[in-house]
């Protein structure tokens, strides 16, 4: 149970936990509650066959005098992340048409989760919780303990089934809008492609919309990819997944040009993968209730979402500021 004096968060991912630093760096009590097994929500990856792949986000980026600037930094200088491409091919359906460079991609040689876990060093953290109700009646609770003040650190409908519908907070959320990913790991004997290749954005594909080769950008060489489907492709085999695997391996194929079929294959469901529409502004807040995530500061990704928990973190802190 927590304390009453306490912010409770509920959502262990880059977002929630950003927050709870907020706080617990200003002297606040808060405790974060997340149902999963580990910390990094849709930052999150798995061991395969003993080595760790990212199945959720691809790599960070910082835009230039982001406050998240100082703790990706603090990430480099301690190798837990590390610059990995400005560079990636741009691809139809039938193949590689040219390269795109944008900003510095950062990747982990430990999975993008860690990350997550390094900035939650020294928080009061519950995981395998489950929260099923946060009611706003005669002040906050969480599944009927009263807090000083709750976060939702969720995707909009994730935080839907918490919250009494026509309240003002829920009123807040979009949680249609809102698309799924399959994440799908190839593991083939050999690097057959392109050493330059790092990612691939795919475009006009029925099934694939990105390809990242894991063994690049984590920095150990492995000839893995990691293919992610489109929308549609998800939202179609979201009962079944593995169902999925052929189209997209087809697909990741006929980009690359590849003969050979991959030793092993292994596919992760995103129900909730992305906001279609994020709201430009950074958080919510009503009745002691507070909103963030990716589905706020807009566009969504990670940076976004460190970036609206860590406004809102700091707004419950210091409420006159
Ligand atoms: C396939 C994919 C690819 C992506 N690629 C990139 C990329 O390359 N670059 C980039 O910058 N971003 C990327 N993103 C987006 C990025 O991952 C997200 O923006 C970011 O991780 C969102 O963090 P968050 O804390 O807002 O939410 P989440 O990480 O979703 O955290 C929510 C947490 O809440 C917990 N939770 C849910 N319900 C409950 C409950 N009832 N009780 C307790 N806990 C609960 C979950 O377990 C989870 O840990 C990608 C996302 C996906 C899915």
């Amino acid at each position: 149970m927590s304390s009453p004096s306490s912010t409770v968060v509920i959502g262990g991912g880059i977002a929630g936990i950003a927050c709870a630093r907020a706080l617990a760096d200003r002297g606040r009590p808060v405790q974060v509650l997340d149902r999963g097994r580990r910390l990094g929500g849709r930052m999150g990856g798995r061991t395969l066959h003993g080595r760790p792949v990212d199945l959720g986000a691809s790599y960070l980026t910082v835009s230039d005098g982001s406050p998240f600037a100082p703790v990706v930094a603090g990430w480099v200088d301690r190798g837990l992340a590390r610059p990995w491409t400005h560079t990636f091919a741009v691809a139809g359906p039938q193949g590689i048409e040219r390269t795109t460079s944008g900003p510095l991609r950062y990747g982990t040689p430990g999975g993008l989760r860690g990350l997550v876990t390094d900035l939650a060093t020294g928080l009061d953290v519950q995981l395998e919780r489950t929260v099923t109700r946060v009611g706003s009646d005669g002040g906050p609770t969480v599944d009927g303990d009263p807090a000083a003040a709750v976060v939702l650190a969720l995707p909009d409908p994730q935080a839907a089934r918490l919250l009494e519908p026509g309240t003002a907070i829920a009123g807040r959320l979009q949680p249609t809008a809102w698309q799924p990913t399959l994440a799908v790991v190839l593991d083939f004997a050999r690097r057959s492609w392109d050493a330059d290749l790092h990612g691939v954005f795919v475009h006009d594909s029925p099934a694939l919309e990105w390809i990242a080769d894991d063994g690049d950008r984590r920095g150990d060489g492995a000839p893995v990819l990691v293919a992610h489907s489109t929308p549609a492709l998800a939202a179609e085999h979201l009962d079944g997944p593995e169902r999925a695997v052929p189209a997209v391996l087809a697909a990741v194929r006929a980009v690359l040009g590849l003969d050979e079929e991959p030793e092993w294959t292994h596919v992760h469901r995103w129900s909730f993968a992305k906001p279609t529409d994020p709201r430009e502004e950074p958080f919510a807040v009503a009745d002691g209730i507070g909103l963030c995530g990716d589905g706020w500061a807009a566009p969504s990704k990670v940076e976004s979402a460190w970036r609206s928990g860590h406004a809102l973190g700091t707004a419950l802190a210091d409420p006159t500021d």
